[in-house]
């Protein structure tokens, strides 16, 4: 965004995004919340909220502590796992240190055996997540382990869940998803209002902050946004090509990539993944006779490798295609996640062949030895797009 235009998200607490969910996790814990870490979009938010807390996102995204995870994980590892793991060890994840229980659930092997090394610092809960959604039985089984977490959350923090704040939170959660989607309108626009920064930036702090604090800032949003538009400004050139990125969560050093994408001429117009609008997407049915398997419903449906088969994974893809008009589509893969790996080839088949779009792969991790390769790819596969 050029120099000169407000800044999207103004609430006090400047800085990078870690930093800024960080001191809005501190602020509620000095005002006596308690704090849950979470490692996964399938963490149920609902429950935690009702629980009285706030929940502080564990996933790491610094190449400084992998070096360290190394002396203990394996060096062909998911970089996301390895930095997480690498900030524990070192007791240097302020997200970490001020979370009191640990929230996890059995997704990619990697994960499901990193939490058996850190379950004896922090109590750790594993929810035995159900990776057949479609079949009847996920439903079921997933909606008791919410119900188990419940059960969890009220021992450790000795206070009962009553159903109707569940309930209560599952309507605030659609207020919070509703209003984010009038952000990510805006980034549907041609050209393009918001960065993938602001985007990222507001993705980041709305899975820490609660509803009540979103909607003021987002509707805020919302107004810089609707005057930027009435103003003329817009993020890149009016012809720039747009990009969606989809793949493996992305943060901090893997960042990366996106820089390059845009330093290489195209926007980001919108970011797939549990980093990016992933966990904002759809909505949790409410009113329900219970909440908990509403709760459950909602998350079984989130579109994660991990599932077999994805293939909401593809039909999210027709729909944000369909909004947000990509000219290209960029599957960003970290090493050795190889559930996203596989499923890159599907991904690219569907889109190449129902959409006609351009796509490209890019495996990397958190170190920055490949930036000059991945430049070279972007450019490539930028040039070969016609001419607005
Ligand atoms: S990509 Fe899958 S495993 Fe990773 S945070 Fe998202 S839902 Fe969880
Ligand atoms: S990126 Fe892939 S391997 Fe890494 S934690 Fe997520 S699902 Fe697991």
């Amino acid at each position: 965004m050029e120099t000169g235009v407000e800044p999207l998200v103004n609430d006090g607490f400047a800085g990078e995004p870690a930093k800024r969910a960080l001191g809005y996790i501190q602020s509620q814990r000095e005002k006596g919340k308690n704090v849950v870490g979470i490692y996964c979009g399938y963490a149920p938010m609902e429950v935690i909220r009702a629980a009285g807390a706030v929940p502080a996102v564990l996933c790491a995204f610094a190449n400084k502590t992998i070096e360290v995870a190394e002396t203990v994980l394996p060096a062909n590892l998911c970089p996301l796992i390895k930095s997480s793991y690498g900030f524990i060890k070192t007791d240097t994840c302020p997200f970490y240190s001020i979370s009191e229980v640990v929230i996890a659930e059995t997704t990619c092997d990697g994960k499901k055996k990193m939490f058996e090394l850190i379950s004896h610092i922090k109590p750790t809960y594993v929810m035995d997540l159900p990776q057949l959604p479609d079949e009847k039985e996920a439903l079921d089984n997933w909606t008791v382990m919410i119900k188990k977490l419940k059960g969890f959350l009220e021992t450790t923090f000795d206070r009962k869940i009553d159903d109707r704040d569940v309930e209560q939170e599952i309507k605030e959660t659609n207020i919070k998803n509703k209003l984010m989607n009038k952000v990510f309108d805006f980034a549907a626009l041609t050209p393009t209002p918001l960065s993938w920064v602001e985007l990222y930036d507001l993705t980041y702090l709305a899975q820490a902050a609660t509803t009540k604090d979103m909607i003021v800032l987002l509707n805020d949003c919302v107004a810089k946004l609707e005057k930027r538009v009435a103003e003329g400004i817009y993020h890149g050139k009016k012809d720039s090509p747009r990009v969606l990125v989809t793949g493996c969560p992305v943060g901090g050093d893997a960042t990366k990539v996106f820089k390059i994408i845009e330093e290489a001429g195209a926007v980001i117009v919108t970011l797939d993944s549990c980093t990016g609008m992933k966990p904002f997407a759809s909505l949790i049915a409410e009113n329900t006779p219970d909440p908990y398997a509403a709760v459950a419903r909602r998350y079984l449906d989130l579109p994660c490798s991990c599932m077999t088969p994805n293939n909401r994974r593809l039909t999210e893809l027709d729909k944000m295609i369909e909004r947000f008009k990509p000219d290209v589509v960029i599957d960003v893969v970290l090493h050795a996640c190889h559930s996203y790996n596989i499923e890159s080839h599907r991904v690219k088949e569907y889109v190449t062949s129902k959409h006609h779009l351009p796509f490209l792969k890019i495996e990397t991790d958190y170190s920055q030895s490949d930036t000059g390769q991945i430049r070279t790819r972007v450019e490539a596969l930028l040039e070969i797009l016609p001419q607005k």
